[in-house]
């Protein structure tokens, strides 16, 4: 399958687009150490996230998932239909943190199930990822807020230590980070998307990459290069490679053979 044919295949109306190779910020080069990324936002570096309330660890998932069901935290616990903690493998290599559950969401009790988890599937099968086998989803708050507001700066603190939780437990090599919520939540507030998508930073002993979020793609359907499609497009590739270069893999055949 040649690449324009693959890049058709996260589209939910696909068309025609021009590809061509984006070069990629080298892990070895440019990632910024942990240290760095506490430090300044001055150099492209993430500024500290907000102080987390001190939190226990959980022994597994389980108990993880069970105590967040029974969370009553924050303001979002009385207006929930169902505390959406998880779906996808749960010792995946790449862990992807959304915003907040939507209406389907909450009524599932699944994370990203709607029209944008929708898209966010058919980007990841495009590269060949499955999201309930290859891929841990979740997201920064675990309830939705009313009328699919931001999470507020309490909310996305109070839940944070079920996301660090999550993070410890499942172990993933790659974050990815849909969109500004995550962003923000995980390496600092002082970071524009738009900026700092499609970069590798490190950030505790792992790969962080911030991509947008797919509601953002819902809403610029245009596939023109340079245009957000096509932008999460090269990255998406960039994550496919990283990924392969991980587990020990050959790139090419592996995307030629799959596709
Ligand atoms: N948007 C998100 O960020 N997360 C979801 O689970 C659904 C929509």
């Amino acid at each position: 399958m040649t690449d324009k044919e693959q890049m058709s295949l996260f589209d939910l109306t696909p068309s025609e687009v021009p590809l061509v190779e984006l070069p990629h910020a080298d892990v070895s080069e440019s990632a910024p150490t942990a240290k760095k990324t506490a430090r300044s936002s001055k150099n492209n570096t993430p500024a500290p996230a907000v102080a987390v309330p001190v939190h226990e660890q959980f022994a597994s998932l389980d108990a993880l998932r069970e105590a967040a069901c029974n969370c009553q935290k924050c303001p979002l616990a009385p207006t929930r239909t169902n505390v959406v903690v998880e779906r996808g493998d749960r010792s995946a290599k790449i862990l992807i943190i959304g915003e907040a559950p939507g209406e389907q969401e909450d009524l599932s009790g699944l994370p990203f199930v709607g029209k944008s988890g929708q898209l966010l599937d058919k980007i990841l099968e495009s590269v060949g990822f499955d999201t309930n086998k290859d891929i841990y989803v979740c997201n920064t708050v675990k309830c939705r807020p009313p009328n699919n507001r931001v999470p507020t700066e309490i909310e996305t603190t109070t839940c944070k230590p079920y996301l660090l939780e999550q993070i410890r437990l499942v172990d993933p090599k790659i974050i990815l980070l849909t969109g500004a919520t995550s962003l923000k939540s995980i390496l600092g507030e002082k970071l524009g998307i738009t900026k700092v998508r499609g970069k590798w930073y490190e950030w505790e002993g792992r790969l962080v990459m911030p991509i947008f979020h797919p509601s953002y793609l819902l809403r610029n359907q245009s596939r023109e290069q340079g245009s957000p499609k096509w932008l999460t497009w090269q990255d998406v590739k960039a994550i496919k490679a990283k990924y392969l270069e991980i587990i020990g893999a050959d790139s090419v055949v592996d995307d030629d053979e799959e596709f």
